[in-house]
């Protein structure tokens, strides 16, 4: 027996339905008009919060990784108003001024460097880098340093781009300043490139050679050192220098210990937005800054601000002013304490977690951590909350850790929780 079907509604009726999901009418007037195409009008309120799930918002990092990749990698509050800025005037002169005057000089200074050029991301500043000062040279590195950093970003492919020539030296494992000597013997106009390995390790039989040797070979050394630990000793922090960042090589010692130019990252590290810096001498830099390329990875006035916020609150040494900071450096029993109160609101369980750094920084590190934890796989219905939190999985349970994610989202984090799972009473 045939039912009468109810006429579909217009697509005006429908998109006003949804209007509470907060998209723009006219995507919302796109999700009806699919949604009743499909003949699924009640579909249109999912296609509408399709389409807001995938615009840029904030999520809860519960991966334990602080500098998660995917997630952004350094946390930056950064507002500003819709004002002119000096951003090339030198007020002084009244004349054309430099992006890089600003943040550039800070940062320099902060690790001891004479100059300092900002760029749009580290890949760009090695890019530029090696394009500036390496272009019909020959580039001597260690096959231990001929990595790829990630998204098939790879130093031989980038040194090939920059137009110098790929001098390998020594093995995957062990490279010797004999190796460098040797390359160097046979002449010609050359550079040394040392890359920092900085998302995966080599252990047992290995022999490298450091930057202070490398510089008393006569020739520019470019040093890549990509996290941005601006100083081995972290004059920031109030305590000493957290186990965690042993062997992690600081800006201020590459620079001491005779780079002609170091570049890293703004967002690993260093705890400020995505961005890449040249630091060394001030005839390099200056030579960076020349070339064309250094127009085309040029960073926004936005970048610049939050960049110079960063730099400036390291010169207060005030750690608690850098999110990645306050997180890295919070005390273990806080965190426990954190996840003992979320368990009695939630039921999940507390327990010792293994936390990272994160961002193709420091392979294999952790840091002591706490977290919650229930079983089962809960990612998925996690990540689908309001705000989203992102989990990670481990033989068969959902773990929480709490070193990424700020104190003051525990009640956030404590509703997603709640309502994702809870012990059967
Ligand atoms: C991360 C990294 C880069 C690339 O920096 P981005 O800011 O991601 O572009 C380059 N070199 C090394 C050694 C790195 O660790």
């Amino acid at each position: 027996m045939d039912r009468p079907t109810a006429p579909p509604p217009s697509v005006d009726a429908l998109s006003r339905r949804i209007a509470d999901v907060g998209l723009p009418h006219a995507l919302l007037v796109r999700a009806a008009r699919e949604a009743i195409a499909a003949g699924e009008p009640d579909s249109a309120r999912q296609r509408a919060e399709a389409i807001a799930r995938r615009q840029l918002r904030p999520v809860i990092n519960a991966t334990g990784v602080l500098l998660h990749t995917n997630l952004g990698r350094a946390p930056l509050a950064h507002e500003q108003p819709a004002r002119y800025t000096n951003l090339e005037l030198d007020l002084d002169s009244g004349r054309r001024g430099s992006r890089s005057a600003h943040a550039g000089p800070l940062l320099a200074e902060l690790c001891g460097a004479k100059a300092a050029l900002v760029l749009n991301n580290g890949a760009g500043a090695i890019l530029l880098a090696l394009a500036a000062l390496a272009t019909g040279r020959r580039a001597i590195i260690s096959r231990g340093e001929l990595v790829e950093i990630g998204g098939g970003f790879r130093i031989p492919e980038v040194l090939a781009i920059s137009g110098a020539e790929l001098v390998e030296v020594g093995t995957t494992n062990r490279t010797r300043r004999a190796d460098y000597e040797a390359a160097l013997a046979a002449g010609g106009d050359a550079v040394i490139v040392k890359v920092h390995q900085s998302n995966y390790k080599v252990v047992g039989f290995t022999e490298s050679v450091g930057i202070g040797e490398l510089s008393t070979l006569g020739v520019p050394v470019i040093a890549d050192l990509g996290s941005g630990l601006l100083d081995a000793n972290t004059p920031w922090l109030r305590a000493a220098p957290p186990g965690w960042l042993a062997n992690e090589p600081g800006v201020r010692q590459a620079v001491e210990a005779g780079a002609t130019v170091a570049t890293f990252s703004g967002d690993k590290l260093l705890g400020g937005p995505q961005a890449g810096v040249i630091v060394g001498d001030e005839q390099a830099v200056e030579a960076c800054a020349r070339h064309p390329l250094a127009r085309a990875l040029r960073p926004g006035g936005l970048v610049l601000a939050a960049l110079q916020a960063t730099a400036l609150a390291y010169a207060r040494r005030d750690a608690d002013a850098i999110a990645f900071w306050r997180l890295a450096t919070q005390p273990v029993a806080a965190l426990e304490a954190r996840a003992q109160a979320l368990a009695v609101t939630t039921g999940w369980q507390a327990r010792a977690t293994a936390a990272a750094p994160g961002g193709g920084s420091l392979p294999g590190v952790e840091i002591a951590s706490f977290g919650l934890c229930a079983p089962g796989d809960h990612r998925a219905a996690l990540r689908a909350n309001d705000p989203p939190v992102i989990a990670r999985a481990e033989d068969g349970r959902t773990i929480c850790d709490l070193r990424s994610v700020a104190a003051e989202d525990d009640p956030l984090l404590a509703a997603a929780l709640g309502a994702t799972w809870a012990p059967r009473r």
